[in-house]
């Protein structure tokens, strides 16, 4: 599968947060990145149980739906001390309202009811490239670190107020976006996409 320098890719997300970013790790390679919210393209339901299995689904229907390749993100937050939570229901544990103040609280709630302040936790994320013939290839990435309350920092999304990398005393809200996007799982999991080969100078 390959995809030429100025080819169209539509991102698979009506997540503000992760288009920016996939957005700006895609810029260097002269990919046309193209919102699936401006085609007004459907979100389907996140049946998968894995972050791979939701990445895919996600990226097939766009590629579908539009006749363009698609790329799609699953991600998510999983804390050791719970059992992997919220994993991929980290964007459902903030609500209809999607207020990841009340999804950071209630983890900061589950570690307390467990007598923890915090715990060992990880981001992952699955990104997948389909075609509209249904050719596809995932590819994940992950980034280690520890939770920490209270919320810290304006920069970013979703739970990077809480999580504190490995080798870092700064949470990923508190650091530069620049430095998040050279270290984060998204970016670990867009350098194995890299490195396959997708993106081409030339067909
Ligand atoms: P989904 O992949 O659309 O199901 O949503 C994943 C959710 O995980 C997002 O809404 C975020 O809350 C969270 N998440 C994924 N990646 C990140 C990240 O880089 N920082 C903070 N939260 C993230």
């Amino acid at each position: 599968m390959r995809l030429s320098r100025g080819s169209q890719l539509v991102v698979a997300s009506h997540n503000a947060g992760k288009v920016r970013e996939i957005k700006a790790l895609l810029g260097p390679h002269g990919i046309e990145p193209i919102s699936a919210g401006s085609l007004g393209l459907p979100e389907p339901e996140e049946t998968g149980t894995t972050f791979a299995a939701n990445a895919e689904l996600k990226a097939h229907a766009s590629a579908k739906a539009s006749g363009h390749a698609a790329l799609a993100d699953d991600s998510g937050l999983c804390a050791d001390a719970l059992g992997g939570d919220p994993g991929i229901y980290s964007a459902r544990w903030a609500g209809p309202d999607k207020d990841f103040r009340l999804a950071m609280n209630r983890i900061h709630d589950e570690l307390r009811h467990k007598g923890l302040t915090t715990s060992a936790a990880k981001f992952v994320c699955a990104l997948c490239v389909a075609l509209p013939s249904g050719e596809f290839q995932t590819f994940e990435g992950e980034s280690h670190g520890r939770l920490t309350f209270p919320p810290r920092g304006d920069h970013g999304f979703g739970y990077d107020p809480i999580f504190i990398a490995d080798g870092m005393e700064q949470t990923f809200a508190e650091i530069d976006p620049a430095r998040k996007h050279a270290m984060s799982h998204r970016a670990r999991a867009f350098k194995k996409l890299l490195h396959s080969g997708i993106f081409t100078e030339s067909l």
